[in-house]
């Protein structure tokens, strides 16, 4: 049991949190004479948020970008990129790229992670193996949910090294059906697999601009004429955005309907898409609006961490929200549950928020209020996991003043 003294809430409340057994267990307008007991922390104002969830990560590739550099900048040779370094990829390689990836998710207050993992092919089952030894051995730090990444045709080879991923741990079958010969009959084939493992389904979901692709449509589809009965998410998404409004309006709603969770990916997909058309480029987003009005649960996630397919990037959930607001254009509170109650929902975790009963999963940043967090991202951070501090950075800095530039350093 102990308390965090003098949190801000994201409404501006000044409120003393106390915890008990990984949870909060009350929360009650801050005393401000209250002793700090032992475990006990004043926050000094600072604001608490629900930690980050980040719904979409690529762990096997992250922190890549320098052995395997991509001149064109788009998706086909973000695919040749990686292709290149594969036999470089040795389950050791992979396994410490992955937790370095971690650590600085998890300083930055990121306590659930879904990565995809590349599954067949050059690299076989070696990302899968050592994401899998990663999650057992950070268990309790960060949830980290595997997602069985297979190539295409998914009526060939692919689709049996699915069911074979399944197998050896992965959580979560996935694939891209929209880079398939026949799209409509590899997401069937995902589903399938999906349904007969008893997992939940993430799909790369339409990654380009082309507006004829549209399998989020088959997907819905599918999910509701099946009754498939486990968690359905879709990833990017990104064709949708192209559509007319009223095509967005009517998958939207089908989207919800199925009560598929969105999840939209900005870095990369404004990174890799739209490079063919140099005026009005278009935005390589999904219809967030459009999700957003019919219902359905949007997250947003960083995908690729310093790799072929976006070689910049700090692995910050605030990152990713900050540009929900400039190229998404949701409301900066909408940008925030995008990356902690939309991709919780999305990875089926319980919900968060400074209220008795919920997860001890938390985070808190010197600023005034939630948009000065969001804006600001302040590198300093404390992150709890179970009521437990996971991660501590603090930071100095000196700035000099005015009446000091005349000789003194600051
Ligand atoms: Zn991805």
């Amino acid at each position: 049991m102990s308390w965090l003294r003098s949190a801000r809430t994201s409404a501006g409340d000044l409120v003393d949190v106390e915890l008990a057994g990984g949870l909060i267990a009350q929360v009650l307008p801050a005393a401000g004479t209250a002793a700090l007991g032992e475990g006990d922390e004043d926050l000094d104002g600072q604001v608490l948020l629900p930690s980050f969830a980040e719904p979409h990560a690529h762990l096997d590739k992250a922190l890549t970008a320098s052995r395997a550099p991509n001149p064109a900048g788009d998706l086909l040779g973000a695919i040749a990129a990686m292709q290149g370094i594969a036999g470089t990829l040795t389950r050791a390689d992979i396994a410490a790229r992955a937790e370095r990836a971690l650590r600085i998710h998890l300083a930055l207050g990121t306590t659930a992670v879904r990565t995809h993992v590349n599954v067949g092919g050059p690299v076989g089952l070696r990302p899968l193996e050592a994401l899998i030894d990663v999650r057992e051995r950070w268990r309790g730090l960060v949830d980290l949910q595997l997602v069985a990444l297979v190539s295409v045709p998914l009526s060939g080879q692919p689709g049996k090294d699915l069911r074979q991923a399944l197998k050896e741990g992965a959580d979560i079958a996935g694939g891209a059906p929209h880079l398939d010969p026949e799209p409509g009959r590899a997401v069937g084939i995902c589903l399938d697999a999906a349904g007969d493992a008893g997992v939940p389904l993430d799909l790369h979901t339409d990654e380009t601009l082309n507006p004829a692709l549209l399998t989020l449509e088959t997907m819905t589809d599918l999910v509701i004429r099946t009754g498939f009965a486990h968690p359905v998410t879709a990833s990017h998404c990104v064709s949708l955005g192209v559509q007319d409004a009223p095509t967005q309006q009517r998958v939207a709603e089908a989207v919800a309907r199925a009560k598929i969770a969105v999840v939209a990916l900005p870095q990369t997909n404004l990174y890799l898409q739209g490079r063919d058309r140099p005026a009005a480029t278009p935005r390589g987003l999904t219809a967030v609006a459009a999700l957003r009005a019919a219902g359905a649960t949007v997250a947003a996630g960083g995908d690729n961490l310093r790799d072929a397919f976006h070689p910049v990037g700090r692995g910050d959930a605030l990152e990713v929200a900050a540009l929900m607001v400039t190229c998404g254009h949701i409301a900066p509170e909408a940008a925030l549950a995008s990356v902690t109650a939309g991709p919780r929902a999305a990875l089926g975790l319980p919900p968060v928020a400074i209220a008795p009963g919920a997860p001890a999963d938390l985070v808190a940043m010197p600023a005034a209020d939630a948009l000065e967090a969001l804006g600001a991202a302040p590198a300093q951070r404390t992150v709890w996991r179970a009521g437990r501090v996971v991660a501590r950075t603090t930071v100095h800095s000196r700035v000099a003043s005015p009446q000091q530039l005349e000789g003194a350093a600051p």
